[in-house]
């Protein structure tokens, strides 16, 4: 989302908004401040806090979105009339292009907010970024009983990690997907801090260098372990396995995460061919 953000900016920064089109009916998850007020006025910069992009808005207006497991961003020059499955919105600019959010599949979960000055909107409740000072000195002292991945799946403890960057952490710093905070010494919360550092500066470069729209689904490519379950593990060779839930599953690698045990999951036989 961090790269995503550096190029919505690239994109439209300076240029006003012209015009919104609402192209699904549940896109917009504010009605005030209007999403009329957003004409005539300039981008001013745009950020990432957690999982959304922030756009600022000259007046102290901020247009916030997310994209969900299956949105992405088409950047479009010129606009296009188009209503491309999925579509959430197509917002367009003074500088003749448009940004349009789209979703595939029929979650419906990508959306955006119009915020008024000093209202935090979508991101209120939101942990300490992953890599801030905050959410360091709280994993040194905590002695939460959830476990890690649990924590870094929760945007209210810690926001910008998600599960896919869940299992590559755990997995650059050796560590069980069932490993709880509290049980952790303090070189294994140095390593998790480290992790998190590496793989999330790791996924930002490989995300620069793409081109065209942005999905968040089109990660999983560039996943470490995460969604690799079956293939050799990249420092060990050792085969990467996972535990299953109903939302999601978890990946690790046996060699180098749980002492060459292999955890159960009650779910495998269903995968099994
Ligand atoms: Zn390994």
């Amino acid at each position: 989302m961090q790269a995503l953000a550096e190029r919505v900016e690239a994109f439209v920064a300076g240029a006003a908004f012209e015009g919104y089109e609402p192209l699904g009916f549940t896109g917009l998850k504010t009605y005030d401040p209007p999403a009329e007020a957003l004409v005539g006025r300039a981008v001013e910069g745009v950020d990432r806090r957690g999982k959304y992009v922030v756009i600022e808005v000259e007046g102290g207006l901020r247009v916030m979105f997310h994209l969900s497991q299956a949105g992405r961003v088409d950047f479009e020059e010129p606009p296009k009339r188009t209503k491309p499955k999925g579509s959430v919105v197509r917002w367009r600019f003074s500088n003749g292009r448009a940004v349009l959010l789209r979703e595939h599949g029929t979650e419906r979960k990508a959306g955006w907010w119009v915020v008024a000055p000093g209202d935090e909107g979508p991101l209120a409740g939101l942990g300490p970024e992953a890599t801030s000072d905050e959410f360091a000195r709280w994993l040194r002292s905590s002695d939460d009983s959830r476990r890690v991945h649990t924590v870094l799946r929760d945007q209210r403890t810690v926001a910008g990690v998600g599960r896919g960057y869940g299992d590559d952490i755990l997995h650059r710093a050796k560590l069980s997907p069932y490993a709880t905070v509290k049980s952790l010494t303090p070189d294994e919360r140095e390593r998790v801090l480290g992790a998190i550092r590496d793989v999330l500066a790791d996924g930002l470069e490989r995300e620069r260098k793409r081109t065209g729209g942005l999905s968040e689904s089109k990660l999983g490519e560039h996943f470490t372990v995460h969604g690799k379950v079956g293939v050799p593990c990249p420092d060990c060779g050792d085969e990467l396995q996972r535990i299953s839930y109903e939302s999601h599953e978890v990946v690790y690698c046996p060699a180098c995460q749980t002492g060459g045990k292999v955890l159960a999951d009650r779910r495998t036989s269903r995968f099994v061919k």
